[in-house]
């Protein structure tokens, strides 16, 4: 349940995948055998995580059989309703990060995600997403997931680490070279 109450819906995460991270691990155990005798044996293991939680796991011979059916694994995961894509507990929504959330929103307006401009209404109820400070700052360029689309509730919106901010390769100033200089 929210911090907030039951009357409080969780948003789906912006970007949100079924897993944030995938895992192949290989596995030794001692085998022992009264007939053929004792020795060291190798499986590998698929793990599917959210936030830093095994959701989904199996086991196969190794490494190498685990590359082939991970995307057989993945479909099964989601079969078996582990893909998750709505906020989670008091964790950060952002897609990637497991920190606790600290800064809490209100979203104002809905928008369809084919056409934002046309399709997009002002909620009455109250859907929040939360974040930590670190990813408390949403920006201007989504409809959806952007500052000016956000009501602060709780919290204090923190500062972006320099070390996050990547300049988009298109974002600036093309040059275009002339012919002949
Ligand atoms: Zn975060």
């Amino acid at each position: 349940m929210s911090p907030l109450g039951s009357s409080v819906n969780r948003a789906l995460r912006p970007d949100a995948q079924a897993f944030d991270e995938v895992r192949i691990l290989t596995v030794p155990r001692y085998k022992t055998s009264g007939m053929s005798g004792d020795e060291w044996r190798i499986s590998a293991s698929i793990q599917f995580l959210h936030k830093g939680r095994i959701v989904h796991e199996a086991s196969v011979r190794n490494v190498e059989t685990a590359c082939g059916f991970l995307m057989a694994e993945y479909y099964h995961a989601l079969d078996e309703g582990k893909g998750y894509f709505a906020g989670e507990e008091d964790l950060c929504d952002q897609e990637g990060c497991r920190e606790k959330a600290t800064v809490t929103y209100r979203i104002k307006k809905e928008f369809s995600r084919d056409n934002p401009h046309e399709w997009n209404r002002e909620l009455n109820e109250v859907r929040i997403r939360m974040f930590c400070a670190r990813h408390s700052r949403r920006g201007d360029c989504a409809f959806d997931d952007a500052d000016e689309n956000y009501e602060i509730l709780s919290g204090k919106i923190g500062d972006l680490e320099p070390k996050d901010v990547s300049p988009s390769v298109f974002g600036g100033v093309i040059k275009i070279a002339k012919e002949g200089t």
